[in-house]
């Protein structure tokens, strides 16, 4: 990945994709003290851009650090880079962390450092099983406590348990896992939210532990505008049984169907198959739609 074509913004500069470096005494890669975006753009415009920038300030508040880029210029890169870059299309990564000017826990005298990077990233799911729905293995590791880690930051250190689940899940060919949280209540996925439908209701669990994804509250949003009923509750592990449509949102994942969860079961209903549609056109540029 290291060695694409293209540029990736840093620090306020444009620079060749391949000589973006870090020091390896970056204290982002000893101690974690990483903040992070994904995004996408449709038709050359990036969804809810502004959002994610704020969300990324906010997540790097969380971690006692300030970007030293304000949300418009962050903003106005990510424009300018999508563009240099030529895509219509594509996954933007900025990423904000503690530099390498101290080592140690403490981190009062690193600078703060800003990169963005835009790259092709057409489905996070296989398209042709997307469809069909996804499998899900049950995770081991749980979404901790809010007074463990700091959970509503996008923050890396908060990854480290994805991945070791993530590869679990794969290692029994699972597309990914469903995280139950510290309680052993239902979370989330590895990389994005997740939703149930039962008797034509709407379920997911209340967002108290894990990010209150920006597609979770775009897909809420554009189920109440079908007139669906939507309950953020506690969903207990019991109730995996019961459900009759399961559904994952996120930015990288989109509204990715679920056919099972470990060994439970759930049909790629019409209310899924709705707000797949609804979100697909709702992530076009306005300038499309008002063209029509
Ligand atoms: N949870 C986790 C752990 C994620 O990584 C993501 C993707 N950012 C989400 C949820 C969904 O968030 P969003 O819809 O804002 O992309």
């Amino acid at each position: 990945f290291d060695q694409l074509d293209g540029f990736i913004w840093i620090n306020g500069q444009f620079v060749k994709w391949a000589d973006a470096k870090i020091h390896v005494l970056t204290h982002g890669l000893h101690y974690a003290s990483a903040v992070f975006e994904g995004e996408r753009a449709y038709g050359g415009e990036i969804f809810k851009l502004t959002e994610h920038t704020e969300r990324l300030h906010e997540s790097a508040r969380i971690l006692g650090f300030t970007i030293p880029w304000s949300v418009a210029e962050i903003d106005e890169a990510c424009r300018q880079l999508l563009k240099k870059q030529g895509f219509a299309d594509a996954y933007v990564r900025p990423i904000a962390w503690r530099g390498s000017e101290q080592m140690g826990v403490s981190a009062q005298n690193n600078k703060i450092n800003c990169a963005i990077a835009i790259w092709q990233w057409p489905s996070y799911f296989d398209p042709a099983q997307k469809l069909k729905g996804i499998r899900l293995d049950i995770a081991e590791w749980r979404r901790p406590d809010p007074r463990t880690a700091p959970s509503r930051a996008k923050a890396a250190g908060l990854y480290m348990i994805c991945t070791l689940s993530k590869h679990a899940a794969e290692a029994k060919g699972y597309a990914d896992a469903l995280m139950f949280d510290w309680r052993g209540y239902v979370a989330e996925a590895t990389g994005a939210n997740i939703f149930f439908v039962k008797d034509g209701k709407i379920h997911t669990p209340a967002a108290d532990c894990f990010l209150n994804g920006i597609t979770r509250q775009t897909v809420i949003d554009l189920a109440r505008r079908r007139g669906f009923e939507v309950n953020e509750r506690i969903i207990e592990a019991s109730e995996l049984e019961g459900f009759e449509q399961c559904f994952l949102t996120g930015t990288a994942a989109e509204v990715t169907p679920v056919s099972e969860i470990g060994p439970y079961r759930f049909e790629v209903g019409e209310i899924t198959r709705t707000l797949l549609e609804d979100y697909t056109a709702a992530v076009q540029p306005k300038r499309a739609i008002a063209a029509e």
